[in-house]
């Protein structure tokens, strides 16, 4: 198929699928018609910014990896440098056992390499577990995954998994150690492991990343709404605010309901709907997305008086055999500088592990109270705020279980074949915003070749 001028959909206007057609707009220029199609009332998906007290409040993501080049890249690219800020440097806490601990320093998502990393925040007989562990032969077989809880209960007991594990990778997925595989989420663990390592302790200091300079985290001053913005007026698309209903061929394109025949398309959907939109033409990969579970969570902004109390951290993470409710706090006004000039402490409450339904279903009046009892129980803070937001994310996070990847795999490999199809996405290599970025350009790219190859 050779098209100068295509016309081209893309399907989901998440930042994966705003920045597939952004990728699309500078490849082929004004003359390509391109529409892009949100069921939603709105346009970014699981990145939405709301204003609270005079200001812009992140109530999705609100950060990303700033060790991966591609948020700043693109921003330097849409004349957004600017807008780049990087974290006070305090650090996080976890909330165990009724009081507050330092998140351990060198851990592989709170995976120990010794003891000592994690002294304080579990026991004394787990801290004898895991100084044994070395010595205890592991059976791993190379290519093999399984659940990250497996893994490290099996090694060094479930005080580890529920105290320093689940925290971490209750924030990245909402997922718990026993929804996440090793392969998917510690790809360099799995490395570590299929090498040959005797131990999970040995494997663990092998895959450590060497200590780097520099913040972990970068942020958008006005919050992610101005990249939205931005790659929304830079691709200028023709908006559909419909959800699409199927997906087939039509001679040499295909035809999507209610868009109608496209040269090409970027599915940029959740796992869910990929099924959905995939299952007439391409069964396997159907399939595939339709075993990736999603979770759902919601986040609650709180504005508090100024004058609170809350810790000097940048946030806290709650261990999984902790009775609240909440999973994680973060201490925005204390995280980044910029939200420290609003005159008000912000602060943003998250809830929802997989399975945990009930609790993002909640009313907003309970789960506003269950932010504030639970920031009360682990700061003293129990001042009245002066506004809130509740934010639901149902199916908001996919979930890396074990054989991820090979879901992925049979997701492309079928996808390959349908000449003009591209998928995209955080369920595909990553659930952070840098890596969706990766993703929606790689397939923006396929999508160029074929349709202009
Ligand atoms: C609460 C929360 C906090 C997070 N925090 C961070 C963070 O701090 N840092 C970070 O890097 N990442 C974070 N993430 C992850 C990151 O935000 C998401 O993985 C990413 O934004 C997903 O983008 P996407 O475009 O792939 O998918 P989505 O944002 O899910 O967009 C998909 C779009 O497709 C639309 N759609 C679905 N079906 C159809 C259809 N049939 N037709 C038309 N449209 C359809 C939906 O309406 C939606 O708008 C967080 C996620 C959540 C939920």
């Amino acid at each position: 198929m050779t098209a100068t001028s295509p016309n081209l959909l893309v399907v989901g206007g998440g930042v994966s699928g705003l920045v597939a057609a952004y990728r699309l707009r500078k490849r082929f220029g004004a003359a390509a018609r391109i529409t892009l199609a949100d069921g939603a009332a709105r346009l970014g998906g699981k990145l939405r910014t709301v204003t609270m007290a005079g200001g812009p409040v992140d109530v999705g993501a609100e950060a990303f990896i700033a060790r991966r080049p591609e948020v700043p890249a693109l921003l330097d690219e849409l004349g957004l440098s600017d807008q780049l800020v990087y974290p006070a440097g305090l650090h996080p806490l976890i909330w165990s056992e009724n009081s507050l601990h330092p998140l351990p320093q060198n851990t592989l998502m709170g995976i120990p390499a010794d003891a000592d990393s994690l002294r304080g925040l579990v026991d004394e007989r787990a801290l004898e577990q895991i100084a044994g562990e070395r010595a205890l032969p592991l059976d791993w077989t190379p290519g093999s995954d399984m659940s990250v809880g497996a893994l490290v209960g099996e090694r060094f007991g479930a005080q580890v998994v529920r105290r320093s594990v689940d925290p971490l990778l209750g924030g990245v997925y909402s997922g718990l150690a026993d929804t996440i595989g090793v392969r998917a989420a510690i790809p360099t663990l799995a490395e570590a492991l299929d090498r040959g390592a005797t131990s999970l302790s040995a494997a663990v200091a092998d895959a450590l990343p060497a200590p780097t300079a520099g913040p972990v985290f970068g942020t958008l001053r006005g919050g992610y709404e101005v990249l939205l913005e931005a790659l929304s007026a830079a691709a200028s698309v023709e908006f559909v605010p419909e959800h699409i209903r199927s997906l087939r061929r039509d001679g040499e394109g295909w035809r999507a309901d209610p868009v109608g025949r496209v040269d090409g398309v970027i599915l940029a959907v959740p796992a869910t709907q990929l099924s959905g939109l995939l299952v007439d033409i391409a069964p396997k990969a159907a399939a595939a997305a339709e075993r990736i579970p999603l979770a759902s969570s919601a986040v609650v902004a709180l504005a508090l008086p100024i004058d609170v109390n809350v810790p000097p951290n940048s946030g806290i993470l709650v261990a999984t055999d902790a009775t609240l409710e909440a999973k994680a706090f973060t201490l925005s006004s204390r995280k980044w500088a910029h939200l420290a000039e609003r005159g008000v402490t912000l602060v943003r409450a998250s809830f929802g592990r997989f399975g945990d339904a009930g609790i993002v279903d909640a009313t907003d009046e309970d789960l506003v109270a269950a932010a504030r009892r639970d920031l009360a129980i682990v700061t003293g803070v129990s001042d009245m705020p002066v506004a809130t937001h509740v934010q639901r994310w149902h199916g908001g996070l996919p979930q890396y279980g074990p054989g991820h990847l090979d879901r992925v795999a049979a997701i492309e490999e079928e996808v390959a074949g349908l000449d003009g199809v591209e998928v995209a996405g955080a369920l595909l290599h990553g659930v952070g915003v840098p890596a969706c970025i990766a993703a929606a350009t790689t397939a923006a790219a396929r999508l160029s070749g074929r349709v202009a190859p």
